[in-house]
């Protein structure tokens, strides 16, 4: 049972009414809503394995996003394989809502600001079909690394993980994105009953002091906006000072911003938390005071970014390594037209580079950065071994080798201890281990055995 700050209820009366307030303090005497999020690039509802998932975690549909369901709490989908192999994102459902609105579309240059641990960033990568660039960012480091690992368990090939203040960023990246999304930090009122911590930590000041941040990181945010562009603004709170008069605030300070839509999200009007979003769109003539470059001055910045960023002599050799490894064990797999290898130390990655997009590896210097890409590999002794990342952005069939096993079989709960399993066939070499048919990661086959190759941190003991 939640316990309620007494200011915050009286602010709640002021918010809605005497009435409607207490139709919505009864909603913390009720169980929340469950959601997940289906991963597109692996699993839609016309596929013929989705009915029998369906029936298996209760799912029933999330009337404001395309691939949202509900859940039943009981089915537990966050512990099920299929969550390993990256087949959907459990999230609230009402937080769905954001990145619906900020309608993402494939070959575009997307930001999402605040993006740990990652709802909206899978979210907005499943709406891009792997076509464009997203760039995720985290300011705090635990949270990035997190973000960084749900961008790899749902194979998103297309997008940079990286870890800054938004303030640097926009001084780096003026006017270099065609759509943003900031879900800011915030006093968290429409969480309380998803979790009732929250509630403790919550008081007047500090709803301040969120709004205060949140004006700054939206004047960041402006910056990094292509005139034309489009910004989603989202909290998941209820009060009126960091959502409307936020809002309010920054139209103000940047008359080029039009405010296009707001939504607020109730618990007692619908099945979902609390969430607010407004879409504000910038004007496409721009102010020129945001922005920290001219026209020509951009285009020289992205020639000169993509000139200096092209792959140095290792990172060409690492390549080679991995294009060897990939003929033999992933015959089937093409890697992204538009990108570059980059090789931080040991592991290679693949840069997504669309054409136009100002983020060439030279773009990226003295940037403290995750995951550049995609993970490949790495190359040890002259030797290239697979990423974990590498297995979830491919499809099975793209393997030379891969063993299938059902989602309840012992092999597949023996391979999420980090156990290796017998060899039917005497296989050697590189394979795909796959749970009804989608990938979990590698195994190394030889003598009879497949040798597990799950990241230790992802085994289930
Ligand atoms: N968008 C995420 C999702 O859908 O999974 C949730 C983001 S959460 C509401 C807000 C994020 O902002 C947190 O990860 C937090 O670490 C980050 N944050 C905190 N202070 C910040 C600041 N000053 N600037 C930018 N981000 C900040």
């Amino acid at each position: 049972m939640t316990r309620l700050p007494p200011e915050y209820i009286e602010r709640i009366r002021l918010l809605l009414g005497e009435r409607e307030a207490e139709v919505f303090l009864h909603t913390y005497q009720k169980p929340r809503a469950f959601g997940l999020r289906l991963n597109p690039s692996k699993l839609t509802a016309r596929d013929e394995r989705f009915p029998g998932i369906a029936k298996r975690f209760g799912l029933r549909p999330v009337p404001w996003c395309e691939h949202g369901y509900y859940y039943e709490e009981s089915s537990r989908p966050g512990r099920h394989p299929y969550h390993a192999a990256g087949l959907y994102y459990i999230q609230e459902p009402s937080a769905m809502i954001a990145a619906e609105l900020l309608d993402p579309q494939p070959g575009e240059t997307v930001l999402d600001l605040a993006a740990a641990p990652g709802g909206k960033t899978t979210q907005i990568a499943a709406r891009m079909q792997g076509q464009g660039l997203l760039v995720a960012n985290e300011i705090h480091p635990p949270r990035a690394k997190i973000l960084a690992e749900n961008v790899e368990r749902m194979g998103i090939a297309n997008a940079l993980v990286i870890h800054s203040a938004p303030g640097p960023l926009a001084e780096r990246w003026p006017e270099a994105f065609d759509r943003i999304m900031l879900d800011a930090p915030c006093s968290g009122e429409g969480m309380f009953r998803k979790d009732p911590e929250a509630a403790l930590e919550w008081s007047v000041e500090a709803v301040k002091a969120c709004a205060a941040r949140q004006r700054n990181i939206l004047r960041d945010a402006a910056r990094m906006l292509k005139p034309g562009g489009r910004l989603v603004y989202s909290t998941c709170t209820f009060n009126r000072e960091e959502n409307e008069e936020t809002v309010r605030a920054f139209i103000e300070e940047f008359p080029e911003f039009e405010l296009a839509r707001e939504e607020r999200m109730w618990p007692h009007r619908l099945e979902g938390e609390g969430h607010y979003v407004a879409v504000l769109e910038k004007h496409p003539q721009g102010s020129g005071s945001a922005s920290g470059s001219g026209k020509g001055e951009r285009a020289r910045e992205r020639s000169a970014a993509r000139k200096s960023g092209k792959p140095d002599k290792a990172a060409e050799a690492a390549l080679r390594l991995f294009r060897e490894f990939a003929e033999e064990a992933l015959p089937r797999f093409r890697l992204p037209e538009e990108g570059s290898p980059l090789l931080f130390g040991e592991a290679l990655y693949w840069l997504p580079q669309p054409e136009g997009a100002p983020f060439g590896a030279a773009a990226l210097a003295g940037l403290r950065t995750p995951r550049p890409g995609l993970h490949l590999g790495d190359v040890r002794k002259g030797r290239f071994e697979p990423a974990h990342a590498l297995a979830m952005a491919v499809r099975a069939d793209d393997a030379a080798l891969t063993a299938d096993f059902p989602a309840d079989s012992p092999e597949i709960a023996a391979y999420l201890r980090g156990e290796s399993i017998a060899s039917p066939e005497g296989a050697k070499g590189w394979g795909l281990l796959a749970v009804d048919g989608w990938p979990l990661g590698w195994f190394k086959a030889s003598d009879g055995q497949l040798k597990n190759r799950l990241p230790k941190g992802l085994r289930s003991v």
